[in-house]
């Protein structure tokens, strides 16, 4: 088996981490460039952690330099929407800015792989529910246009450079490794089946239904939510490409079907055995109703096949990760 040795930012985070799992399990050697703001050491299960800024750009091009890295994977982001559209300027660098400089590290180094975290958010409010890769790039957050901006600094690069890239748009991630071992801890979540899983265990005392007058089938919003180690596993895919040779590339991140939010609290409940205090609340502002991934791509470039396509197994693993930290 061919192994690389690669340089992930924010392999501390719900899903680096995953990915960290992973490449260690296949063999690479790894290097976890944290700078902690949002992450956690113990979520670091294989290779070296350096505390560091993925802006850093004299400490990064040395890092890549010393470590011989041959592909970055750069997952550091700050990824709360309203936070973005209150605080539009720390987007912009900690996001935009911060890989910038990682890219112009990469150049330095000669580092000419990098796969890169974007998310649907990029599409904005979509003119039918399902996005294609190459459906209109409207974004209607300073989140989704500090990626946005992200991808486009990618694409000019490779169009200038030898360096290719892999950029995975990813939809509603959720779930915890199978094995136990790390979830999603983000203090303050946001997002629905870890809020909804932190009411199922007592750590919420309500939850609420942002919107229930949308035109959907019950009225709530539908989202394509996708098992974060399915994710996780497109990445090492989207590795794979890169090493042999492939081209740069784009592909959205879900399984290209969805569940509303009254679905996946009931899906919640029937899990977890617990009757959620659920209650309607006005819609949240910048909410698609529906958002949907036309995930064909990703399994025809990189051969992708989903293994946790199933919103029980999601939301059970997703439960059993907030009852282990609400253990301990
Ligand atoms: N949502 C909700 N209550 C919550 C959190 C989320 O009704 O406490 C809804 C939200 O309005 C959206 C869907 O669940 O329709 C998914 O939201 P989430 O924040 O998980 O992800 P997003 O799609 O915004 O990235």
């Amino acid at each position: 088996m061919t192994t690389d040795r690669i340089m992930v930012t924010g392999g501390a985070g719900y899903i680096g981490s995953h990915v960290v799992r992973q490449l260690g399990e296949a063999g690479h050697e790894v290097i976890v460039l944290d700078n902690l703001s949002t992450g956690f050491r113990d979520a670091v299960l294989h290779g070296q952690l350096i505390e560091g800024d993925s802006g850093d750009l004299p400490h990064v091009e040395m890092l890549l330099k010393e470590h011989r890295i041959d592909a970055v994977m750069h997952f550091a982001a700050h990824i709360v929407v309203p936070e973005s559209v209150s605080d539009p300027l720390k987007y912009y660098r900690n996001n935009t800015g911060n890989t910038r400089n990682l890219l112009e590290a990469c150049t330095r180094a000669g580092v000419r792989r990098v796969i890169f975290s974007s998310t649907a958010a990029v599409y904005g409010v979509p003119a039918n529910k399902e996005c294609a890769e190459n459906s209109p790039l409207e974004p209607i957050n300073p989140y989704g246009r500090s990626k946005l901006m992200s991808e486009w600094m990618l694409q000019d690069l490779a169009a200038a450079s030898e360096l290719r890239y892999g950029i995975l748009r990813y939809f509603n991630v959720a779930g915890a490794d199978p094995g136990g071992r790390i979830g999603q801890s983000t203090p303050l979540a946001t997002h629905l089946i870890k809020v909804a899983c932190e009411a199922a265990t007592g750590r919420r005392d309500h939850i609420d239904v942002f919107g229930t007058d949308y035109a959907t089938p019950d009225g709530t919003c539908i989202r394509d939510y996708i098992h974060v180690d399915d994710l996780a596993r497109a990445h090492l895919l989207a590795l794979e490409r890169l090493r042999n040779g492939g081209d740069s590339f784009i592909a959205n991140c879900g399984y290209g079907h969805g569940y509303s939010v009254r679905e996946v609290l009931d899906m919640v409940q029937q899990v977890s055995g617990t009757t959620l205090d659920i209650r309607a609340a006005p819609r949240r502002a910048g909410d698609p109703p529906a958002l949907i991934a036309k995930a064909e791509r990703i399994r025809a470039l990189l051969g992708w096949k989903p293994q946790h396509n199933n919103l029980e197994f999601i939301v059970a693993t997703a439960l059993a990760w907030e009852r282990q930290r609400h253990a301990q």
